[in-house]
């Protein structure tokens, strides 16, 4: 495997983990860019939003379903905004799919 993300998920890169169940991994990315920045990806490994199909998108709903409570949980207060980046131009550098949450920041859209 040398995916980073599925070797964060297998236990063979430590993470400041979140949440994790059957389905998703929730971690505090390690170069953070607000106050609270943590990464939510699915355990099966999807490159990108661009690899999303009829046959893996319940993954979507199930993380989005979880985000308030992960939010929650973080601490995250007044709001949040959720990322993902897909591909080279719009600097996807890990590629796993995962959605950053940043929070507790006042944001505009230069972030
Ligand atoms: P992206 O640039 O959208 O692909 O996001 C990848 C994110 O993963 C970046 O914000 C990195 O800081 C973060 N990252 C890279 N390696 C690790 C790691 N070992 N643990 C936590 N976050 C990481």
């Amino acid at each position: 495997m040398d995916c980073l993300f599925c070797n964060i998920i297998a236990g063979e890169i430590p993470s400041k983990k979140l949440y994790e169940d059957e389905k998703i991994l929730a971690f505090y990315d390690i170069a953070p860019i607000a106050p609270v920045h943590f990464l939510v990806i699915p355990k099966e490994h999807i490159q990108s939003v661009d690899e999303i199909t009829p046959e893996n998108s319940a993954i979507l709903s199930y993380i989005f379903e979880k985000i308030g409570f992960l939010a929650e949980k973080a601490g995250i207060e007044g709001g949040y905004r959720v990322i993902s980046n897909c591909g080279a131009n719009a600097g996807q550098t890990v590629p796993h799919l995962h959605f950053h949450l940043l929070g507790n920041k006042e944001m505009n859209w230069n972030c």
